[in-house]
């Protein structure tokens, strides 16, 4: 369910520095816009850099989705659907009419073998000459049917690839609408469908479970180190979770905020994942700096929820949400599950007011 190849840290880095940058801007952090900005800094296309540098400090929507479409007319936003479904019609629109063509051919053929056939069943007596002229006439119809049909065998194989390269590049589109820009996991628009498709699937919302994590302290770690440090150790974060376990789908759903849609686990069995997982983290030393490096550490508060305890998608996430809450009020670094009970997370947990 995730993407499959760990960023390389070369990547990973680029892409930091291109957020920073959109985020200094005031730029919203939407896909489209991440891609002129990561077009536009890696210099790769110089035209592209210039228009976004004449832009003003602030940049508009607008002002954006305009070189959006200028620069990227085939996959920009709404602009590759459309393109999309403008190149299948007429490849459509192409494909009726060679079917039609070939109809009309083969009626025509058609045509004349019942006229041969016709031609031999006759009681008069055929001549030699006649016989040569509705051999000749057949072999000439069926030599130009065979061809005919070869040709329209390698046009119709054309039409079927490039169709092929339209669906991928819809495909391609719609995982980058679907992708968090930072950390390269599922954003919170993914996480929204696959949490509703729990609900909405005859599997039934039995063994499926939602963790919600949240990183303690984060916005000290932050002043601290810094903001792209911080940015770095939420990717670190979420190739931790990515690479946790299989069978899970793993979502940053806020600034510090991941979320784990785990399928076909009892909540004992959670529980353990999300145990792991907490203890991964508070293990690993992040690397949080640049020259010289410099080592933190991080933790995780997270709440559990089993799908078959809520009502929907989002009673779902508001139990899982209370229990993180109940996580962080009983000291933080810890795993809590909706249904444990309150003083089973320390006795403040009611006085905690988020802020
Ligand atoms: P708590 O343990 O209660 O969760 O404390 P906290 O500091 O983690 O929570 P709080 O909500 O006060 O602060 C969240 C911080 O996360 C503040 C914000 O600057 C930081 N943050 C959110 N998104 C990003 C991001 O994309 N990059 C970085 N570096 N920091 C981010
Ligand atoms: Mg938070
Ligand atoms: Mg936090």
């Amino acid at each position: 369910m995730q993407a499959s190849t760990a960023p390389s840290e070369d990547r990973t880095d680029f892409a930091t520095s291109v957020v920073a940058t959109m985020r200094q801007l005031g730029i919203v952090g939407l896909p489209r816009n991440y891609e002129i900005y990561y077009e536009a800094l890696s210099g790769s296309n110089h035209e592209l850099s210039l228009e976004v540098v004449s832009l003003s400090n602030r940049p508009t929507q607008d002002q954006l989705d305009r070189i959006g479409r200028k620069f990227f007319p085939d996959r920009h936003g709404t602009g590759v659907v459309e393109h999309a479904r403008e190149t299948i019609a007429r490849e459509l629109e192409e494909i009726a009419s060679i079917l039609r063509h070939e109809r009309g051919h083969l009626e025509k053929y058609g045509r004349i073998l019942d006229q041969t056939a016709e031609g031999l069943n006759s009681r008069n007596v055929i001549s030699k000459e006649l016989l040569q002229k509705i051999v000749d006439v057949m072999s000439v119809a069926t030599v130009s049917t065979i061809d005919h049909g070869k040709q329209v065998v390698t046009t119709l194989g054309d039409k079927t690839t490039e169709l092929e390269s339209v669906k991928s590049k819809l495909e391609e589109y719609k995982k980058l609408a679907d992708t968090d820009p930072l950390t390269l996991i599922w954003n919170r628009r993914a996480f929204d469908k696959e949490i509703a498709r729990i609900y909405n699937s005859n599997r039934g919302i039995l063994f499926n479970a939602l963790i919600l994590a949240d990183i303690d302290r984060f916005k000290e770690i932050n002043d601290r180190y810094g903001h792209p440090a911080g940015d770095k150790i939420l990717q670190q974060i979420a190739e931790i979770l990515r690479t946790s376990t299989r069978e899970v789908f793993v979502a940053r759903t806020g600034g510090e905020e991941f979320a784990l849609i785990v399928e076909g686990a009892s909540a004992d069995a959670t529980m353990a994942i999300a145990e792991r997982i907490r203890v991964a983290i508070e293990e690993t030393e992040f690397g949080g700096g640049q020259s010289p490096t410099v080592y933190c550490k991080v933790t995780l508060s997270m709440g559990i929820c089993m799908a078959s305890e809520a009502d929907g998608p989002e009673d779902l996430y508001s139990k899982a949400d209370r229990a993180l809450y109940r996580s962080k009020v009983a000291g933080r670094n810890r795993v809590t599950h909706y249904s444990a009970q309150p003083e089973q997370a320390g006795k403040n947990w009611l006085l905690y007011k988020k802020d």
